[in-house]
């Protein structure tokens, strides 16, 4: 198991400073905003101490309603995957939730559409660099495949996940924990006997030494969205 490492009690001013910074401008992202039936509400969680990263997809339309990152059906199997308590996993001190796309961009016939196209090219790099404790990405789906492991993107989701040891223990590639993945899970049950077991170890071992360190009250700022 890794060894842990300690949280650090104070972020840098300057990186925090920053980070807030950057949160406010897409806050007020407009950029796609003709495109989304909805309009704009980035849904999103990062903090300069966050240890792991969940790299989604987009929010869907129950996400974008309660501004929660993951605040559906697909979260609930997210968190079981990872052995985390809804209140941990919505702690962006400790897991920082930035999707491909930032708003909710709609529905079609086969579920909700791609992630809109404009948003990681502008956000996403910038809100990366401000996140220099994350010892864990999970990266959900085609579109973080594209982004985050681009060399195994190529060959499709299933392939990328049965090589989850290729970047392990620093990058998980996942399946989405969609509800509508159910016959992906079924038709692969190698990954829950496998590779959930090897994430939960994983979670654990990263976060153990913030759960100390969380627990005061006099610990730094939270610094949630929306
Ligand atoms: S999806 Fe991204 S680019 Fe489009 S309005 Fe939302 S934050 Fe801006």
């Amino acid at each position: 198991m890794a060894t842990p490492r300690r949280l650090p009690q104070d972020a840098p001013a300057s990186t925090m400073t920053g980070l807030e910074a950057l949160l406010a401008d897409v806050r007020a992202c407009t950029l796609c905003a003709g495109n989304l039936p909805l309009g704009p509400r980035p849904v999103l969680q990062a903090d300069v101490r966050a240890r792991i990263l969940v790299a989604g997809q987009a929010p869907g339309r129950r996400v974008h309603a309660s501004g929660i990152p993951f605040d559906d059906a697909s979260g609930d199997r997210l968190r079981h995957w990872m052995g985390m308590e809804r209140a941990a996993f919505h702690d962006p001190r400790q897991v920082a939730i930035l999707p491909m796309g930032l708003c909710f961009p709609g529905s079609g016939r086969a579920g909700d559409l791609p992630p809109r196209p404009e948003c990681a090219p502008n956000w996403r790099a910038r809100l990366l660099q401000h996140l220099p404790q994350v010892a864990l990405t999970l990266v959900i789906g085609r579109y973080a495949l594209d982004w985050h492991l681009p060399g195994l993107a190529t060959q499709g989701v299933t392939s990328a996940v049965q090589a989850w040891r290729s970047r392990f223990p620093r990058i998980l590639p996942l399946p989405h924990p969609s509800p509508r993945n159910n016959r992906w899970l079924k038709a692969n049950p190698w990954f829950e006997h496998e590779v959930v077991p090897a994430l939960r170890e994983r979670v654990q071992a990263v976060l153990s030494a913030q759960h100390e360190d969380l627990s005061s009250p006099l610990r730094g700022d939270r610094d949630a969205l929306p």
